[in-house]
């Protein structure tokens, strides 16, 4: 049977994997939506490759050229933020949600309130989002499955199973590109970008240098597996082999084993409750030979203290860190502030105490994130 599905976000990394899994299996999908920030050339390519409804532009600069792009196919062109939740609310079996940051958010809730099925990779919208986005996911009758490879491990290890048997969900964290490295003060973009096992957009790439990334699964997991924060920890395993593990009350401990593909968790989410093939290696753990484990250093990577903070905090102090962290690492990447200054000012923000309240809605949530942002920018501009 021919499924209906929305990619947003679909000229990106995840947006790219999900894409070769559908050209796979054509004949199974039917694509409804596809959506990107501002690559035309690419979305109008894809946009007609897989003869959608409707294409999407986040910047409404381009929208004359989306249109020129894709004249004579039918296919509706759209740009800006409103024409985002507008083709992320048309009704699908399945959205994935592959923007990067909280600009995903109103798009990612647009489509929890279709009351679809989400594979939600966009984590930053549910760090920012948290409990008003669960609450959603519940209100609309919305099933929200872990494109994140961490939660998708987990996921499949709870499968079937009580989450009071939980006694420890173990996150696994490659540990970045930077595990080794000294001087931290003196890390280019290049550097920071160039990750040891995975192949993702820039700013993923710089959170799990700064170990941000981790520090953002962390509140992600929260959410999605309601074990308690002090339950979940983090370890360090720099083969990324173990995507991460559960351990229930009777001492087992359960594990998902693969390849760095981010097609392996993708293909879960589509097939799920189902499995269909990928074209992924198979694990030859003869030839890894060796898998290792290491206590994360918060002294050095301070992100998942951090985190662990912000989400003890609760309130707006996840969306707080969240925002924060994206304008530091656009700032980062800008080679505007050294790379050991993310923290720092992320830090900052948080300790800033104007941010008390607790966001009850979409609309609060982006007031927050708004904030944060204009105070993380205040701050850089000061230095
Ligand atoms: P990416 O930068 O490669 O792609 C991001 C996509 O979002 C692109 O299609 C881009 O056009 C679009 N986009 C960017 N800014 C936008 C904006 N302001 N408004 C609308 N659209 C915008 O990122 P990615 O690596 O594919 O990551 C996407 C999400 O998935 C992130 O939240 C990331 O944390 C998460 N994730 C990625 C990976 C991975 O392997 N790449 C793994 C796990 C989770
Ligand atoms: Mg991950």
């Amino acid at each position: 049977m021919t499924r209906s599905i929305s990619i947003l976000g679909a000229t990106g990394s995840v947006g790219a994997s999900t894409l070769d899994l559908i050209r796979r299996n054509r004949a199974d999908w039917r694509v409804v939506a596809l959506t990107a920030n501002g690559n035309v050339a690419e979305l109008a390519a894809l946009a007609r490759e897989f003869a959608v409804e409707v294409a999407v532009v986040a910047d409404e600069k381009r929208l004359g050229d989306l249109r020129e792009a894709l004249a004579g196919t039918g296919i509706v062109a759209a740009a800006g933020r409103d024409a985002l939740c507008e083709a992320a609310s048309r009704p699908v079996d399945m959205t994935v949600a592959a923007i990067v940051g909280c600009a995903g958010l109103g798009p990612v809730m647009a489509a929890i309130e279709q009351g679809g099925t989400i594979a939600l990779a966009n984590k930053e919208a549910l760090v920012s989002a948290g409990d008003v986005m669960t609450a959603a996911v519940a209100r609309h009758g919305a099933t929200l499955l872990p494109v994140d490879s961490e939660h998708n491990a987990i996921f499949q290890c709870l499968a079937g199973s009580r989450i009071g048997d939980v006694r420890w969900i173990t996150l696994t964290a490659s540990g970045g590109p930077l595990r080794l490295v000294e001087d931290l003060s003196a890390v280019t973009p290049e550097q920071a970008i160039a990750h040891p096992n995975w192949d993702m957009g820039a700013k993923i790439s710089v959170d799990s240098a700064t170990m941000f990334n981790k520090g953002l699964e962390l509140i992600e997991a929260h959410h999605l597996f309601p074990v308690g924060l002090d339950r979940i920890r983090i370890v360090v395993h720099p083969q990324s082999v173990i995507h991460s593990m559960v351990e229930y009350r009777d001492g087992s401990t359960l594990a998902q084993l693969g390849p760095s593909d981010m097609r392996v968790p993708i293909a879960s989410c589509l097939a799920w409750p189902q499995r269909m093939d990928t074209p992924c290696a198979p694990l030859d753990l003869a030839a890894i030979g060796e898998l290792t484990f290491f206590a994360p250093d918060e002294v050095r990577f301070p992100a998942t203290r951090l985190a662990r903070e912000a989400a003890e905090a609760g309130g707006a102090a996840p969306a707080v860190l969240n925002a924060a962290n994206e304008v530091a690492v656009a700032a980062f990447l800008a080679r505007k502030i050294p790379f050991s200054r993310i923290a720092v000012l992320v830090e900052r923000v948080l300790d800033d105490r104007s941010f008390s309240s607790a966001p009850g809605s979409l609309e609060e949530v982006l007031g927050v994130d708004a904030e944060a942002r204009m105070r993380a920018t205040e701050l850089l501009e000061l230095a």
